[in-house]
């Protein structure tokens, strides 16, 4: 999805929300692939609290509880609890490496699916009719399926209401406990599981909400970086001819480097107002681009500075050229445009002519802004001279 199409979705998700607690599908694919990472740690650590809680209980049961019960109930439970574990271990190791969210919030839904029965069967290895308060520790599932482990909300409330649903299919199994027992258990467990759920969707919404806004600000914080680098980008080129304008030209010629040699080309097209006028505008403007393309070609290194000034008039600034270096050059570039074969009317008007340009010249290693600035103006009497000598060739002043 691009930036703009994310935006729009973003919008349309807090205008018009599908429900509180489901994106657009495409969001909705985002929201969780922008989570993922995210929750993948909340899952791991999820696994080591469920962990360090069953080491509690085993330590409970082996080292405090009666040790008069039978040895089968006591292999049974340790065996139970060594599934338990093992389940969580499998669950902590499906976040540690399987890379899909998707495949983990299936592994996750159908782990936990599968300990509901077990926690069950452990329950019942710890005797609950000695120890019914052992039937208690099953509101410890919807707890795990509602907070601790991060599912989403309607995932959630499946495993939870598959959970709740075992531990009355159990409950109905245990003839020796007493019936207000059984029903104070499976209540509590109930009243565990509608909490939790509404902690569920209130966690649930409130990250949607929160994801909703974070990701328009975002959005709309990037759009308009985007826009303002558009803008200083667009702000250095002239859009007739899309090579550098005169600002840019000021700026590189104010951050010249001081005693450096610098060569200052000043280019004018030749009678271009009778260009203009023959022609046309249009076929003047068309002139101009190409003129502009030829002379940007003709510069060789990246250091280099094609720019229009203005008008006709075009700028070119090379670091690094002395006079003997900046000759060729300024026959290269004439030549190159007296090459393009504009047919030009001529002073004359006749269609032999072909478009031609003047140009000026004037180097030093300049000391001060003001010695840049003095360059321009040594460059532009030079060009005079080219114009007043006949046109079509270049003048340099060392
Ligand atoms: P010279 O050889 O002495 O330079 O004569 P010239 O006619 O080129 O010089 P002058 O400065 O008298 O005319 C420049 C002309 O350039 C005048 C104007 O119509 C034209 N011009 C300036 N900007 C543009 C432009 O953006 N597009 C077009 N088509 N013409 C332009
Ligand atoms: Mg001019
Ligand atoms: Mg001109």
């Amino acid at each position: 999805m691009t930036c703009d199409d994310l935006l729009h979705e973003v919008v349309r998700n807090i205008e018009n929300p599908v429900d509180a607690i489901t994106f657009t599908p495409d969001l909705e694919r985002h929201y969780r692939h922008t989570i993922s990472a995210e929750r993948r740690r909340a899952m791991l650590t999820a696994g080591g609290i469920a962990l360090v809680i069953l080491g509690l209980f085993a330590a409970e049961y082996f080292l405090i509880a009666d040790p008069g019960r039978s040895p089968a109930n006591m292999w049974g439970w340790f065996a139970s609890m060594a599934v338990i574990t093992v389940l969580v271990l499998i669950f902590t190791a499906i976040h540690a490496f399987v890379d899909s969210a998707l495949w983990r919030d299936r592994a996750t839904i159908a782990v936990l699916l599968f300990l509901s029965p077990v926690v069950c069967v452990c329950i019942a290895f710890g005797d609950p009719v000695a120890r019914p308060a052992g039937l208690f520790a099953y509101v410890l599932m919807p707890i795990a399926c509602n907070t601790l482990v991060a599912l989403h909300f309607r995932q959630a409330m499946l495993v939870s209401g598959a959970s709740l649903l075992v531990f009355v299919v159990y409950l109905a199994m245990l003839p020796e406990v007493a019936i207000d027992v059984k029903l104070q258990a499976w209540l509590v467990c109930a009243a565990a599981t509608t909490m939790t759920a509404w902690a569920n969707w209130r966690t649930d919404r409130g990250d949607r909400i929160a994801f909703l806004w974070l990701t328009r600000e975002r959005l709309v914080a990037e759009m308009t970086q985007r826009r303002a680098e558009e803008l200083h980008e667009m702000s250095k080129i002239d859009p007739l001819t899309g090579i550098a304008n005169r600002r840019v030209f000021e700026e590189r010629l104010g951050a010249h480097a001081r005693g450096e040699t610098l060569a200052l080309i000043m280019v004018d097209i030749d009678h271009f107002k009778l260009f203009n006028d023959h022609y046309g505008h249009l076929a003047g403007d068309q002139c101009l681009q190409r003129v502009a393309r030829a002379l940007a070609e003709g510069v060789r290194t990246p250091d280099d500075l094609v720019a229009r000034l203005g008008g006709e008039e075009f700028v070119i600034l090379m670091p690094g050229l002395g006079a003997e270096g900046i000759m060729p050059v300024l026959d290269r570039l004439r030549r190159t445009v007296e090459r393009l074969a504009i047919p030009h009317a001529g002073v004359r008007g006749d269609a032999t002519d072909v478009v031609t340009i003047s140009l000026g010249c004037a180097v030093a290693q300049p000391e001060s802004s003001e010695e840049c600035r003095a360059l321009l103006t040594r460059a532009d009497r030079a060009l005079y001279r080219a114009k007043n000598e006949g046109r079509n060739r270049w003048r340099l002043t060392a």
